[in-house]
């Protein structure tokens, strides 16, 4: 046995605070009961991935849900990992998207809330003070052992066909005499303080996670690092320190870290922490060859929340395709109450899936769709512009010119009790508005095959005969049942479906060619709207150039 408050003093030699000054620095938080601290921590590496988004938004909707706290931590005791500016990468990441901490880092140097520092690497005095409490109760210890030598000792380990790490017999510094210790560091021999683990190989540790139930895993064995030679702590011994001082009452993160839980929970114990409650979340897959695998950084452009950015898609489509992937419940939710917050839905941690729900861009386009149907036409058009400025400048100029046109464009049969669902990211406005801009549409007709082009142009002709563009939406539709018989075609469309064989067709078909010749598609919102905002001169010459281009082709 070492002393231990001689290796105490031997490591420790300049502490800051006492543990019980750490503890009165946070405090208890004072919410109401059941109300849930959670957190996201992720590394600044730059780059955040569908699955942080969807774990930080379900560790937020669990704080929401319970009037508790969702905050942002940033992991970056792995310097080697990061990037610059990696922290803005995540921060503005999770914004775009709504996922926005009440409390931790708001951006590069900057932070809210009584429980910070929130980034890891401006808590080590914090750190160590816990590590010493370890080493006084006999639960660290310093290794010396150089990369080689735990090479070595790997090689060994396979050779042996044992388990491969730090540990009982292999674990040579755990042996050290305490003038061992103190002539290493005075030789100035770099060290690594470890974990003394009591662990056992057939003990076993039993949790329940509120998403994956009962989990029993063996005991850890390791001595696992708890700082490295350089005083920095391992992600694992900081996370235990600082859940335990941010007061997080559930750790809601990716499943990749439950084989992780029984280090964790060691720690915690050691340290004499309350062992919060676990939520572990199975990542989002995707369908490949039958199959399925998660999501990659590496092969899949839609693993990048950047993604949807770029493509346009309205933060509040994201979020409640998340929600369906996360709540089964939350489309029938959804059905019931169109137009509610999206806030107002009873997010429920047990009603995750315990698998990995499988990623579906279409239905992602579907959501998407009914979110931007029932958005007001500013809506629409302030994230068109948002996107637009961004990634497509021309486009943005042209909305930017005149957006009264572009909102009355935007409001055509929106507000209605059915409206139509045909966007679904903003990067689609452009083309659905289209045949409202000179500047970017070219006329290019394509009849239905039971339409001739003689036929239509001789609708056109007769069209351009009677349009009126004071016309009201009724009295618009009456003139063109008007031309109906002259040209061979039924104003009923019942009657047509009686006797087709005495009509040419009936006066859908012919709105058809006349919505052709002003905006060249067989659908579009009312035609009546359309033709009113384009205004006489320009529906007139639109008519007319069809009507020219049909004559040509016969
Ligand atoms: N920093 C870890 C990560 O990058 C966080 C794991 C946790 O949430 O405990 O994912």
């Amino acid at each position: 046995m070492i002393d231990n408050q001689r290796l105490s003093k031997l490591l420790f030699k300049e502490l800051k605070f006492t543990p019980q000054e750490i503890e009165d620095k946070y405090p208890q938080r004072s919410l109401k009961e059941g109300a849930r601290v959670t957190r996201f921590a992720p590394s600044p590496t730059g780059f955040l991935h569908i699955g942080g988004l969807f774990a930080a938004m379900i560790a937020k909707f669990t704080a929401d849900a319970t009037d508790g706290v969702f905050y942002l931590r940033i992991e970056d005791t792995d310097k080697k990992r990061e990037i610059d500016d990696g922290v803005s990468e995540i921060v503005d990441g999770l914004n775009s998207f709504g996922i926005t901490a009440s409390e931790g880092v708001l951006g590069f140097e900057r932070e809210k809330g009584d429980y910070g520092p929130y980034e890891q690497s401006k808590r080590c005095d914090l750190y160590h003070c816990f590590a010493n409490e370890l080493v006084k109760q006999g639960l660290a210890y310093p290794c010396f052992c150089t990369a080689d030598e735990l090479s070595k000792l790997r090689d060994e380990q396979e050779n042996q066909g044992v388990n491969k790490g730090y540990y009982g017999e292999f674990a040579k510094c755990a042996q050290l005499s305490i003038e061992q210790i103190e002539q290493n560091i005075n030789q100035g021999k770099p060290y690594v303080l470890r974990l003394r683990s009591q662990g056992q190989e057939d003990k076993k540790i039993v949790f329940d996670d509120i998403i994956k139930g009962k989990i029993e895993m063996p005991e850890n064995i390791q001595d696992i690092v708890l700082l490295k030679t350089n005083g920095v702590p391992t992600y694992h011994f900081a996370h235990a320190v600082d859940d335990h001082l941010m007061r997080t009452t559930h750790i809601v993160r990716g499943d990749e870290w439950i084989s992780s839980v029984p280090i964790h929970i060691q720690l915690f114990k050691y340290c004499g922490f309350k062992v919060p409650k676990y939520a572990h979340i199975a990542p989002i897959m995707k369908e490949e060859d039958g199959g399925k695998r998660k999501l990659s950084k590496r092969k899949d452009p839609e693993a990048a929340v950047s993604y949807y950015v770029q493509q346009g898609f309205p933060k509040q489509s994201v979020i409640e395709y998340l929600l369906t992937l996360a709540n089964s419940n939350f489309e029938e939710w959804r059905k019931a109450n169109p137009n509610a917050q999206q806030s107002s839905f009873p997010f429920n941690l047990k009603k995750m899936s315990v698998s990995g729900a499988l990623f579906d861009l279409a239905k992602l386009s579907d959501v998407s769709k009914n979110v931007i149907s029932l958005m007001s036409a500013d809506e629409v058009l302030n994230g068109t512009m948002q996107w637009a400025q961004k990634y497509d400048t021309d486009f943005y100029e042209l909305l930017n010119s005149d957006m009264e046109f572009a909102k009355n464009i935007l409001s055509i049969d929106r507000g209605t009790k059915k409206p139509r669902k045909d966007i679904a990211k903003y990067s689609e406005v452009k083309d659905y508005t289209r045949y409202f801009y000179d500047e970017i549409y070219t006329p290019s007709y394509t009849l239905p095959e039971n339409i001739s082009p003689k036929d239509a142009a001789l609708i056109l002709e007769k069209y351009m005969e009677v349009y009126d563009p004071s016309d009201d939406k009724n009295q618009w539709f009456a003139r063109l049942k008007d031309i109906c018989q002259p040209l061979g075609y039924t104003p009923n469309v019942k009657e047509y479906k009686k006797n087709p064989s005495d009509f040419k067709g009936h006066v859908g078909d012919v709105s058809t060619v006349i919505r052709i010749a002003i905006t060249s598609r067989v659908n579009t919102p009312d035609l009546h709207a359309i033709m009113s905002l384009l205004g006489k001169e320009k529906v007139m010459s639109r008519l007319k150039l069809a009507k020219d281009v049909f004559e040509e082709e016969f």
